[in-house]
């Protein structure tokens, strides 16, 4: 590992250091991001474009589809429009039996083609074949005359090998992952973790800059470092700062309440302690972030098993406890150096 990466994961920022979970101008497959509306899967076009991730699904707003459509065939990539969503905010969908155990997404659906706005749920790959495997497993629980038709549980791992996750990852959360019983699901992996984290695993910032979208096993997953690994030698190979940006953010600290409620911290902790210069709220797509406040006015995070105290100059000004609905956990790859 080199000197300068070394600074990044520290989280020792200079003037010229680009700030973490901000905008990269991408050097490669601009016109894709361009055309998609934003970064969030650039790294999933080039592990698909890298041969290591079959396919991947992907939203585009209806007014940009014809732009996108085309940038994708300029990359060799064919597309499948599975359908237009549309009205994303309905309660009608929701409040339908069994509605409880419908995931974030939700929305009224309309055939491809059949004139309505919304966003193009679209599947891309390199190969017909895997686009052919991938429609038949990648439908999502509908709401017929009010009752929720759920997916079989064959149809989600079937989906998850098209995707391209490794088996042990699909075949552990088949067994355990069940958002209706684990208010934080991403617990499960963190517990299943064995050895040392390993950053390559950290699927903590999938939403932001990662080297994968699947949630592993454990944090310390081989088949997923494998991947990864694999999938950032690619990366550098065309956009080298990308690469670097993307291990900035994966080797960072982060508390975990649940998924799509986390916080980021730079610094390496020295036993239970973490002094950190920068804290984020990794997406705020779900939740408001309501401690990014508090984060923001303290430096030092003290890791007990209960709970949390957050010091500013050496006074603590905030105490977080773990309580049965926020079962957080905190994790570092920090000082990682497994490449
Ligand atoms: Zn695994």
């Amino acid at each position: 590992m080199s000197e300068k990466k070394t600074e990044c994961a520290r989280g020792i920022s200079s003037q010229s250091e680009k700030p973490l979970f901000g905008w990269y101008e991408p050097q490669y497959l601009r016109d894709i991001c361009e055309a998609r509306g934003g970064t969030g899967q650039l790294f999933l076009y080039y592990s698909v474009l890298a041969g290591l991730k079959p396919a991947l699904d992907e939203w585009v707003p209806t007014d940009r589809l014809d732009r996108y459509l085309k940038v994708c065939e300029k990359y060799g990539l064919l597309t499948e429009i599975e359908s237009v969503f549309y009205n994303e905010t309905s309660d009608e969908v929701r409040d339908s039996i069994g509605g409880e155990f419908l995931t974030t997404t939700v929305a009224c659906g309309a055939p491809a083609g059949s004139g309505y706005s919304g966003r193009a749920h679209i599947y891309v790959s390199k190969s017909e074949e895997a686009l052919d495997r991938i429609k038949r497993t990648g439908w999502y629980p509908i709401s017929i005359n009010r009752r929720i038709v759920t997916k079989p549980q064959i149809d989600y791992m079937w989906f998850g090998e098209h995707l391209g996750y490794p088996k042990c990852c699909i075949d552990y959360f088949s067994r355990v992952n069940n958002h209706s019983l684990y208010p934080n699901t991403l617990m499960l992996p963190f517990k299943n973790t064995k050895s040392k984290p390993n950053y390559l695993c950290n699927s903590l910032v999938k939403d932001a800059y990662c080297y994968l979208y699947h949630i592993p096993c454990g944090f310390d997953c081989c088949a997923t470092a494998e991947l990864s690994a694999e999938l950032r030698d690619f990366i550098q190979k065309h956009d080298r700062g990308y690469a670097d940006y993307i291990d900035r953010h994966m080797k960072l600290n982060f508390i975990v309440f649940r998924e799509r409620d986390i916080y980021a911290f730079d610094g390496v902790p020295e036993g239970n302690v973490l002094r950190y210069n920068i804290s984020a709220f990794v997406d705020n797509y779900l939740y408001p972030g309501e401690l990014l406040g508090v984060f923001a006015n303290n430096d030092t995070l003290v890791i007990h098993e209960d709970k949390i105290l957050a010091m500013s100059e050496g006074k603590i000004t905030n105490t977080i406890y773990k309580t049965e609905r926020a079962e957080w956990f905190f994790i570092s790859f920090a000082d990682d150096n497994t490449i």
